[in-house]
């Protein structure tokens, strides 16, 4: 079927029915009610029912339109509903949306072919596609075993602050203990050293027992905190030194956000070579802008061929669909020069909210910003800035995390640093309210 005939049949889905022919409307709190009675517990209760997005904007079911600074958690690298995206989804969706993996399909190819080429990855490196970032993680987590069961290495190595995730096995390399425990045993091995101690690091690898350490080069989930400088480097020598792999859990850093296609470099330092790369990488979040894809990189044909045919595998992974929108979202990176944009307005953002009276302290690369304020009221300002039309997540009792859509415009981030100085006084004025 040529182009024409594709986009025609897109063309034609798109004007036909809507999903507003499903679902009909309601007011938020009544969605709410009807949540509450129908879906699982495990979220709380939701911040506000969303209907519709557009560029960095959304709007809840009551008509009340947000400025949306955490982007879907570090997903909607190119915002909502943006328009090549969603055109080039909905094409390849009116051709072939689904085939198993009995079977290829050319956007999965291009796909794996385009992330190798960003990775700078070897010949021989390849990759392996999953729907989420705990699944990306759960196949390396199995790469890690393979090689540590061919060579009798049965350890594991994460950092204490590590989150990779909330299946099982990324459970297991995940460090939070409210997160771990009701759900022991998890599968076994797995052992969490201290955030940035090298000695710690050495000594464990003394005996070259390890399989692997699993490492994120910025810990997203405890409020955006990068590894201190030559902890990567150093790690990258011990790991090869010790015959453990190196893997690096990009599924929240990756695909631009820190204003390059991985933070790996960045964090490893200067004079960061190809050669210096880990010996895999997980992917995510912002890899579809929206929709579900994860993907294992293996670095290199050793590692690469460490899961053979039967080892591992994934109904949904690697669809024709989920594959077109990652393309579609690393050509629209790549086409407009976001990644530049993305390292001048996360500059420009950091030192302004460096100069935020009531802001202790500023984290992160590009769009992936942690920021601690000067005291523990971190949930009541995302409950202000909620009422003021800003969506912001607090990871952290005192910590405020912005992942904005990488599309975000100068004027959109200096709205909220002009809202910022009120929405911390409120928060203070709110705690303080709460405290006596
Ligand atoms: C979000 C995240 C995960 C888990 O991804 P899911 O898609 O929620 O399964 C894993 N690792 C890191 C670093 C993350 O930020």
């Amino acid at each position: 079927m040529n182009a024409t005939v594709t986009n025609a049949i897109a063309q034609q889905a798109l004007v036909g029915p809507d999903v507003s022919d499903l679902v009909h409307e309601f007011s938020g709190p009544q969605w709410l009610e009807r949540y509450q009675k129908s879906l699982m517990g495990v979220f709380g209760t939701p911040q506000r029912v969303l209907v519709r997005g557009a560029g960095a904007l959304v709007w809840d079911a009551d008509g009340k339109e947000y400025l949306d600074l955490l982007g879907g958690i570090a997903v909607n690298a190119l915002g909502h509903a943006h328009p090549f995206v969603t055109s080039v989804i909905s094409s390849q969706l009116a051709t072939l949306g689904h085939v198993s993996n009995f079977f290829t399909s050319p956007t999965q190819v291009a796909l794996a072919e385009k992330l190798l080429e960003l990775v700078q990855a070897p010949g021989g490196s390849t990759v392996f596609f999953a729907n989420s970032g705990a699944e990306a993680n759960e196949a390396a987590f199995k790469l890690a075993r393979a090689h540590g069961n061919s060579q009798g290495k049965p350890r594991i190595l994460a950092l204490e602050g590590a989150f990779h995730g909330r299946t099982m096995g990324a459970l297991a390399l995940t460090a939070k203990e409210a997160y771990r425990k009701p759900f022991e045993p998890l599968p076994a091995g797995v052992e969490h050293l201290p955030f940035g101690d090298l000695t710690a690091l050495e000594s464990a690898l003394a005996d070259r027992d390890v399989a692997a350490l699993f490492l994120e080069p910025i810990q997203g989930e405890i409020g955006v905190r990068p590894l201190p400088p030559g902890y990567l480097r150093a790690a990258r020598e011990l790991t090869r030194k010790a015959g453990a792999l190196l893997i690096v859990d990009e599924v929240q850093t990756g695909i631009g956000r820190t204003g390059n296609w991985l933070a790996y470099p960045e964090i490893f330092g200067a004079g960061f070579k190809p050669a210096d790369l880990p010996d895999a990488i997980t992917l995510a979040k912002g890899l579809g802008s929206g929709f579900p894809i994860g993907a294992l990189v293996g670095i290199g044909a050793e590692v690469s061929g460490l899961l053979g045919a039967g080892a591992h595998g994934s109904t949904f992974g690697g669809n024709p669909v989920a594959t077109a929108a990652a393309l579609a979202t690393l050509h629209t990176i790549e086409s407009t020069g976001l990644l530049g944009a993305v390292r001048s307005l996360g500059a420009a953002l950091r030192e302004a909210l460096a100069g935020t009276a009531g802001v202790a302290e500023v984290r992160g690369s590009g769009l992936l910003i942690g920021f601690d304020l000067d005291a523990p009221v971190a949930a009541a300002l995302v409950q202000a800035g909620l009422a003021a039309g800003f969506i912001v997540n607090s990871p952290a009792p005192a910590t405020i995390r912005l992942a904005p859509p990488l599309i975000l415009s100068r004027a959109q981030a200096e709205h909220f640093l002009a809202a910022l100085p009120e929405l911390i006084a409120s928060a203070n004025h709110t705690a303080k309210g709460a405290a006596s």
